[in-house]
């Protein structure tokens, strides 16, 4: 049931040494409403979650200070409804099964991206009648973007993105207005292991500003729509459209 207040943000509680992995899981739950809270250590990790009620813990196995599964046997033991969720780049069935025995509800193998990730943990929200982060669709001149449906119209007509540009201009229209790094849109879209070339975005770019045009132009009345700006050296800003 909806009501008018929005719901409490879904506390998630990340428990990864990676700088690179921590950061982009990071900025990723956080662009799609979730509350992250870093820990680089199971020590930090089980500091916190002793003072904080977290819904969702993110545990990376291989941690500096202990096993990963020995953070999870101690908090599935103090908190029984918490879900926990693996992270590792083990993929030997027995160190699945050993992790399942330690209490982890799911087990995501390294490298895994973004949008299975937020999927999963949709999922896994949606059984404990925890909600989900709530998305309501975003109207931006003569566009509308239904994020949960995926659905892009324009002047109510279906805009045949491809699954990366809607997902990119998701992220973008979720940050209307505000500048978005290259490495922002990459870890979000596309992996958080992605180390390397980026021109997979340019590419994606130019598609779905091709596609934008397209709709655009065949659209009647003519539609204003957001456009994209090139940050030179950083990345993208979405421009809210000027008021009727
Ligand atoms: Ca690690």
């Amino acid at each position: 049931m909806r009501t008018s207040t929005a719901p409490a943000p879904v506390r998630v509680l990340v428990v990864e040494d990676d700088d690179t992995i921590g950061r982009h899981l990071e900025t990723g739950l956080r662009g799609n409403g979730y509350a992250p809270t870093w820990s680089r250590t199971g020590g930090s990790a089980l500091a916190e979650a002793s003072h904080t009620a977290y819904d969702v813990l993110l545990l990376d196995l291989g941690l500096p200070d202990m096993d990963g599964l020995d953070v999870a046997r101690v908090l599935r033991a103090r908190f029984p409804e918490q879900l926990i969720v693996v992270l590792t780049a083990r993929t030997d069935d027995i160190d699945i099964i050993a992790g399942l025995d330690a209490g982890a509800d799911d087990y995501l193998v390294k490298p895994f991206s973004m949008t299975v990730l937020l999927a999963r943990l949709r999922a896994h929200l949606r059984r404990r009648t925890i909600s989900p982060p709530v998305q309501e669709p975003i109207r931006l001149g003569g566009l509308l973007l239904d994020v949960p449906a995926r659905r892009c119209t324009v002047h109510d007509v279906e805009v045949g993105l491809r699954p990366k540009e809607f997902e990119l201009l998701a992220v973008l229209a979720q940050h209307v207005g505000e500048a978005v790094s290259r490495e922002t849109l990459m870890a979000t879209v596309w992996d958080e292991n992605w180390f390397g070339s980026t021109k997979t975005l340019d590419v994606t770019m130019a598609g779905l500003r091709r596609r934008l045009a397209e709709a655009s132009a065949t659209a009647s009345p003519a539609p204003v729509l957001p456009l994209i700006t090139t940050l030179r050296g950083h990345g993208y800003r979405l421009e809210p459209p000027p008021q009727p």
